[in-house]
């Protein structure tokens, strides 16, 4: 097999600095080296991007560069592996999942809590279990992390120090790397390649934070003209205040004038369901519609992919509920 290793940045290949872990250009070379003897009887690629960056400067340009990268080396590799920052790792990996939909060959994420330069890491597991998923697990797109194989739009960072420092709350993992693989049968029928990259741009989603005491004035300046999408960040089982006749009309205001706003719940396991109080029935009215059991990093991406493809607002809608990469039930 012919495997692409796209590496971005991220603690995996990060060296100490004085202000801190920086990214590190010599990693590329390392990690080719341990990557062959690990597999030699398969070809390896590295590619250091140019802008190596720690991922919470990640923006959804970033996530089209990493996709337009996989784009034009797609027909000259087998599988591809993403080297990343754990903190946006998430959001990146969803992104991918919906420009890369029942992608006919795998694409895997990875990075590391600790860098590949201290003697006791888990870069090394994470990307040989990587390379054990793309040369022997399904196809798609995935998110592995701490022996997990997550699909990527389910995947969050739940951890800062824990090893396995990512879980799928809703959506159990395709795979478990113990001493071998346990997969996960799923019968899925054949769905055609969908390869689409649209042009991402920041700014064009936005979230709306519920809190004790949130007010318009909060939200009136994250709603501003460039503005698309929304991603209301409700409290339990989709609610939020719904005696504040501004919040609500602020909320209309904007989903009357085309933005798109989704309910997701701050709990971050289970879903939304947000006719079962009057708190939250009150949203639906305000024109929010539910993102049910998605990730908060899934239905961030998949504003900004909907939106990005340029479909009206009604059929952003639409799209939104239904499940394009196993994002939502
Ligand atoms: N801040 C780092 C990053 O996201 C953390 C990591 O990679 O684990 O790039």
């Amino acid at each position: 097999m012919r495997v692409y290793v796209a590496y971005t940045g991220g603690t995996i290949g990060m060296v100490p600095s004085d202000q801190g872990y920086v990214p590190g250009k010599a990693f590329a070379d390392d990690i080719l080296v341990h990557l062959k003897s690990y597999q030699p009887d398969h070809e390896f690629d590295v590619h250091t991007y140019e802008r190596l960056i720690d991922s919470s400067n990640a923006t959804p340009e970033d996530w089209l560069a990493i996709a337009t990268d996989l784009q034009n080396k797609w027909q000259d590799y087998d599988a591809f592996i993403v080297l990343h920052g754990t903190d946006t790792m998430a959001y990146s990996a969803a992104a991918l999942a919906f420009m890369f939909q029942h992608s006919r060959k795998p694409i895997v994420v990875t990075g590391s809590q600790i860098p590949m330069v201290k003697k006791r890491n888990d870069a090394l597991s994470n990307v040989f279990g990587s390379v054990d998923a793309v040369l022997n697990g399904p196809n798609g797109v995935f998110l592995f992390f701490g022996g997990k194989l997550l699909e990527a739009a389910r995947a969050r960072k739940v951890d800062t120090s824990d090893l396995s420092a990512f879980s799928s709350p809703n959506f159990l993992p395709r795979g478990v790397l113990g001493i071998e693989w346990e997969w996960r049968k799923m019968h899925l029928p054949k769905q055609a390649e969908l390869l689409q990259i649209p042009p991402m741009q920041s700014g064009n989603v936005t979230i709306l934070p519920v809190f004790p005491g949130v007010q318009s004035a909060h939200w009136e300046s994250l709603l501003g003209e460039s503005v698309k999408g929304a991603v209301l960040y409700s409290y339990g089982a989709g609610n939020a205040p719904d005696q504040d006749a501004g919040l609500l009309s602020l909320l209309q205001k904007a989903s009357d004038r085309g933005v798109v706003i989704v309910n997701i719940s701050q709990c971050g396991k289970g879903s939304v369901s947000s006719g079962t109080y009057a708190a939250g029935s009150a949203l639906e009215r305000a024109g929010v519609i539910s993102g049910r059991d998605m990730t908060f990093e899934a239905a961030f991406a998949k504003l900004h992919f909907l939106i990005a493809l340029g479909l009206p607002v009604s059929e952003i809608k639409d799209t939104f509920s239904k499940t394009l990469a196993f994002d939502v039930l």
